[in-house]
């Protein structure tokens, strides 16, 4: 059986457990819908869909920052299976590669398409960059809403929640301190 219609299945089982009426003319075609979009906000989940990173050399001896800020991404909780999203904030110095900059959001949007833990999710991101570019330093700030814990739970609407990851030069304060500067302005 295909993976939607298996999906299909059982969310259909979930909603007869809830007492929907599934002969209801919008909730007839849930099941269906609900498993083809699964495989949808989940497809960071197949290897296929790693994004495709063509590095270049860094011929002009490039070395301070670059930041791709203000990246939104979409994912969702592995704890809760409903949404968090918000920006990401990266920035490396390269070393002897650098990389097209809409390939750093496609990275991020790789990684998001999975359940995921927002922590890991960051550490995943500049994991990828460090591997493809072996840069100097590199950092990636990720600011979210969960929806976990504004629908449920303790019901903060609006509450952030940010982490961060970093490597290499981005250690020193001064760095660290002058990208915080950046994403800021
Ligand atoms: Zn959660």
């Amino acid at each position: 059986m295909e993976r939607a219609e298996k999906i299909a299945g059982h969310f259909a089982e979930i909603m007869r457990v809830l007492e929907l009426d599934l002969e209801d003319p919008h909730l007839r075609e849930t099941p269906a819908r609900v498993g083809r979009m699964y495989l949808e906000i989940f497809r960071g989940l197949s290897e296929q869909s790693e994004p495709n990173i063509t590095c270049f050399p860094n011929d002009d001896g490039y070395d301070n920052m670059v930041i791709v800020r203000d990246i939104e991404f979409f994912s969702v909780c592995s704890h809760h299976m409903i949404p968090f999203f918000g920006k990401a904030h990266i920035a490396y110095i390269p070393g002897e590669r650098i990389v097209g900059l809409s390939k750093i959001a496609r990275m991020v949007e790789f990684y998001a398409r999975r359940p995921q833990l927002q922590e890991r999710l960051t550490e995943q991101v500049i994991d990828f960059l460090e591997e493809k570019l072996a840069p100097i330093g590199a950092i990636a700030v990720l600011e979210a809403r969960h929806l976990c814990m504004e629908m449920r739970g303790v019901e903060k609407p609006g509450a952030l929640t940010t982490t961060s990851a970093l490597r290499g030069c981005f250690n020193e304060p001064r760095v660290r301190q002058e990208f915080l500067d950046l994403i800021r302005k």
